[in-house]
């Protein structure tokens, strides 16, 4: 759970707290990826990852 707003890591959409959201943690070639996204970003996100 978020205590503060953030924002979406992908749109920019404030992503409140009590707000549903996803933390996406990996390695990126200069270090590690961490990312905040909002609901819908996460869901574009499952659709690359199951390359559809
Ligand atoms: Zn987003």
């Amino acid at each position: 759970m978020l205590r503060r707003p953030h924002d979406c890591d992908r749109c920019g959409t404030t992503i409140a707290p009590g707000d549903e959201y996803a933390a996406v943690d990996g390695i990126a070639p200069d270090g590690e990826l961490r990312a905040l996204l909002c609901v819908e970003c996460a869901a574009a996100l499952s659709r690359f990852l199951d390359g559809a």
